[in-house]
């Protein structure tokens, strides 16, 4: 559960509706929820493939025509989505302040705060949301 006193009471609806919201999928890069999907780095690291050979662009459109030999590395993450505050502060709950993301897209969203090396506690927040859902 998150920490109590630091989200509204009606979190746990908050949350369902961010993700209805969002269809269920990442709202940065499209990857659905409680899926796996094929990663990969370099020049294609916003990329990511379905286990029938699908593969999309960072934006969640499909790319046709994809080389899995000329894509460098990759490997194959479970994707679990959670709900980001993108202001940081777990309790601002506004619907424009909320963004359901996978992983990869919510360490993205946290670099600033990792970079920075300050706000540690918000950071710390912030990565526990994984531990919450
Ligand atoms: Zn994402």
């Amino acid at each position: 559960m998150p920490e109590k006193g630091k989200y509204p009471p009606d979190w746990e609806s908050l949350r369902a509706e961010a993700f209805i919201r969002a269809g269920n999928r990442c709202e940065w890069c499209a990857v659905p929820d409680r899926a796996t999907v094929m990663r990969f780095t370099g020049e294609f690291a916003s990329y990511w493939a379905t286990d029938d050979g699908g593969v999309f662009d960072g934006a969640g459109k499909a790319v046709h025509g994809f080389h899995f030999s000329d894509a460098g590395e990759s490997r194959f993450v479970y994707i679990v989505l959670a709900v980001a505050h993108l202001d940081y502060e777990v309790s601002n709950c506004s619907e424009s302040n909320l963004r359901v993301l996978c992983q990869r897209c919510n360490l993205r969203h946290l670099a600033p705060l990792a970079k920075a090396g300050r706000r540690r506690k918000k950071y710390k927040d912030q990565m526990r949301l994984w531990e919450d859902q």
